[in-house]
């Protein structure tokens, strides 16, 4: 069995080197991913893990024809699980891979393996998984939705607060310098929204990076006067993009995705039954306003089940965080590590 795996790694410049895989990761690939007679899944972030973001618009298939394809595919076929977990859209994410895949699957006339994924959107807050037909099971889709259900009470405080927010951060832009109107001719707000019943959603469009926590601000003030600062300890307020506000139920991370996915697998939590979890964003850090933030794939590290592979475009971004495997960057390296799975694991009997 090989030990090492060859990665590309970004470091100033784009070089190839071999990283020695990790006991953990040797032992599962030694087992065929068999833990105490349960097959462990690989897991996975999606944009800039699994596949390059799109850099224009035009929802481009990301998997059709792509590198990743073929050890995803074959690895499939080997009838390992595939769990993701991404902070994206679930119509973006049909677009980009569970549509293509499928695709991909009915021509090899293989759609029943569409069984063997599982794929959480918005950061865990909707599931997607599949029957022998590779269609999507909607009414489990609904399912795991209404866990997060805000209740029409909180969800009515939350959009009027948001409301207010957007209405003082409007004037504040209409009241701001030149340089920023002039940067940002096209600033508009639009009225918050209830999104999936779990998510109420504000777009500032463009929100501009250094104009984030004043937002974040004007939002926390407006509950304490409404006396419902309660809220806080429920619901998370986040940027979902870079022009939205997005409050959800505090429990939504990838965490809870991760555990769902170890439910519905028979994996039990602990040490004893782990496999690997790739992410790009295991960065910790503090903005230019002295707000702490968290890549979203930080969460992964609560599950002991989880070998973290950090696939970070900035292979720094990891130092001081032992448990973290640096794994090369992007989502060649995770190719490179895929590719190597598949070539370590039998075809399935
Ligand atoms: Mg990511």
């Amino acid at each position: 069995m090989q030990t090492s795996v060859l990665v590309p790694v970004v470091v100033q410049k784009r070089v190839k080197k071999r990283v020695r895989v990790p006991q953990a990761i040797l032992s599962l690939v030694k087992s065929n991913f068999f833990v105490s007679g349960v097959r462990m899944p690989f897991s996975s972030d999606f944009d800039d893990t699994l596949v390059s973001s799109p850099t224009d618009k035009s929802k481009r298939l990301a998997l059709n024809g792509t590198e990743v394809e073929s050890p995803l595919v074959s690895l499939l076929e080997k009838r390992l699980p595939f769990v993701i977990v991404s902070g994206s859209r679930k119509s973006d994410i049909q677009a980009r891979f569970t549509d293509p895949l499928r695709e991909v699957l009915a021509n090899r006339g293989s759609l029943a393996l569409m069984q063997q994924v599982v794929v959480y959107t918005n950061v865990g807050a909707i599931r997607c998984t599949f029957d022998a037909e590779g269609r999507l099971d909607e009414a489990g889709c609904e399912a795991y939705k209404s866990q997060f259900k805000i209740p029409e009470e909180e969800g009515g405080v939350l959009s009027e607060v948001l409301k207010e927010a957007g209405h003082e951060y409007w004037q504040r832009f209409q009241a701001a310098q030149t340089s920023f109107r002039e940067e940002y001719p096209s600033f508009s707000f639009s009225e918050p929204v209830v999104a999936n019943q779990g998510e109420v959603k504000l777009t500032l469009s463009p929100l501009p990076q250094r104009e984030r926590s004043l937002a974040l601000r004007f939002i926390e003030a407006r509950l304490k006067d409404a006396r419902r600062h309660d809220l806080l300890f429920t619901f998370r307020i986040e940027f979902g993009g870079r022009s939205t506000i997005d409050v959800l139920d505090r429990r939504i991370n990838k965490a809870f995705a991760l555990r769902d996915a170890m439910a519905r697998l028979g994996i039990f939590e602990g040490e004893e039954m782990q496999f690997p979890y790739f992410g790009d964003s295991f960065e910790i850090g503090v903005d230019q306003s002295g707000r702490t933030f968290a890549g979203n794939d930080i969460a992964t590290l609560d599950v002991p089940n989880v070998i973290p592979i950090a696939v970070n475009l900035n292979q720094g971004n990891i130092a001081g965080r032992p448990k973290v495997i640096a794994g090369g960057s992007g989502p060649e390296a995770t190719i490179a590590w895929l590719r190597y799975f598949d070539q370590n694991l039998p075809n399935a009997a």
